[in-house]
């Protein structure tokens, strides 16, 4: 892995798929909005990716709607929360920066596509919750990822350079939006092998 936690100042990590899994059915749930969003507007919507959707409501510039929908949304999260499983490299990680190279100072934030509910919960059942300084959930934007906004927003909360910060995901996706923030993004597998290498349980 070529990262280096030299200059890192703030470590960013995704949720879902990188420090937990969460196991909702997330079929049912588009399910679900799909009639939700074509009872609202008499119009159907393709919700392949739940954002693209969100993206309309928010073109329509109905707050309303969209806040009824993130409602929705985290109450199916919170429903299935209980079967959540623990990725143990990445809250090991956390848990234990300073054997990483990870200066004490260095802050850790969360930027997800789930509600913050759902988030603080997962965070409580890694037992982690207290080592997070701040969480970008669903809510607290109104352009997800991939574009840059979420990022931008941790940056701007923290008030650091683009270059002290680092996003680690499991997807693509979460690699372009460090992308088109301008900030260094990497795929959790890298940080997983990097604790893998170090540490056997
Ligand atoms: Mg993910």
């Amino acid at each position: 892995m070529n990262v280096s936690f030299k200059n890192t100042e703030v470590i960013v990590f995704d949720l879902d798929g990188t420090i937990v899994n969460l196991t909702a059915d997330w079929m049912s749930l588009r399910d679900i909005l799909v009639e939700m969003y074509r009872e609202q507007y008499k119009e159907d919507c393709n919700f392949e990716r739940v954002s693209t959707c969100l993206n309309e409501i928010v073109q329509k510039e109905d707050e309303e709607t969209l806040q009824d929908f993130i409602s929705v949304i985290r109450e199916y999260e919170l429903e299935n929360i209980k079967d959540t499983q623990l990725i143990e490299e990445t809250i090991y990680f956390i848990s234990n920066k300073e054997l990483f190279g990870v200066n004490s100072e260095v802050k850790f934030a969360i930027l997800s596509l789930n509600t913050r509910s759902t988030i603080i919960r997962a965070l409580e059942l890694a037992n982690i919750y207290d080592k997070i300084d701040l969480i970008v959930g669903r809510e607290d934007v109104r352009r997800w990822k991939p574009a840059p906004d979420g990022l931008l927003k941790i940056q701007e909360y923290f008030k650091m350079k683009k270059e002290e910060m680092i996003y680690f995901g499991d997807l693509e996706k979460d690699v372009l939006t460090g992308k088109n923030a301008g900030i260094e993004a990497y795929l959790i597998d890298e940080l997983i092998e990097l604790v893998k290498k170090k540490h056997t349980y």
